[in-house]
């Protein structure tokens, strides 16, 4: 089996990441919503209104398929129009931003995300989740993500946490961030 994303993510890590990890997450979900109040509700509402497992299992669900689908080797390769502007105007630069986004990935101590999200205005975040953490949580709207879980780079990177973030650029695609941030 080949992966679109290789070299940068194998075939063997999304087999076990997407394949196995991702679907545990969501087997987990299911069984413990059914039956309860939140069998019935948006995955997103079940991330703002839950705690503990349920939060958990319901936030790594989210996050996974965030993760996976803003992904592609043939996206374009930097931000573009009102995005790519306010990228300038909170980072710096592109670069700049891709230099403190990697650093925040990089500085997160055990497992978790780092994400760009934007509030209500439009301006830019890079925050460090721990565990399953969602920026939604904190009302913000969250436009990309890289995963630090060991589980996401170690069949690639082994303990190069830092080589996999800057390797990740090459197959983030901005069309898909610019859409989700509204451009
Ligand atoms: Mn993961």
């Amino acid at each position: 089996m080949v992966s679109d994303l290789e070299p940068i993510i194998s075939a063997a890590t999304i087999d076990y990441h997407y394949g196995k990890h991702e679907q545990a997450y969501i087997d987990n979900l299911n069984k413990l919503i059914d039956g309860s109040k939140y069998a019935d509700m948006s995955l997103e509402a079940i991330i703002r209104e839950s705690d503990g497992a349920l939060f958990n299992n319901a936030s790594q669900a989210w996050n996974h398929i965030f993760y996976f689908f803003q992904f592609s080797n043939a996206g374009l390769k930097e931000p573009c129009g009102k995005l790519a502007e306010r990228i300038d105007e909170d980072f710096g630069s592109f670069d700049e931003f891709k230099k403190k986004f990697e650093e925040a990935g990089a500085t997160l101590f055990g497992s978790g995300w780092v994400w760009l999200s934007s509030d209500e205005q439009g301006k830019l975040y890079i925050t460090q989740g721990k565990n399953a953490d969602n920026p939604m949580k904190d009302g913000l709207r969250p436009l990309l993500v890289f995963d630090v879980w060991e589980h996401a780079y170690y069949l690639d990177y082994q303990n190069r946490r830092a080589e996999y973030l800057k390797r990740l650029w090459e197959i983030v695609d901005w069309d898909l961030i610019c859409i989700r941030y509204g451009n």
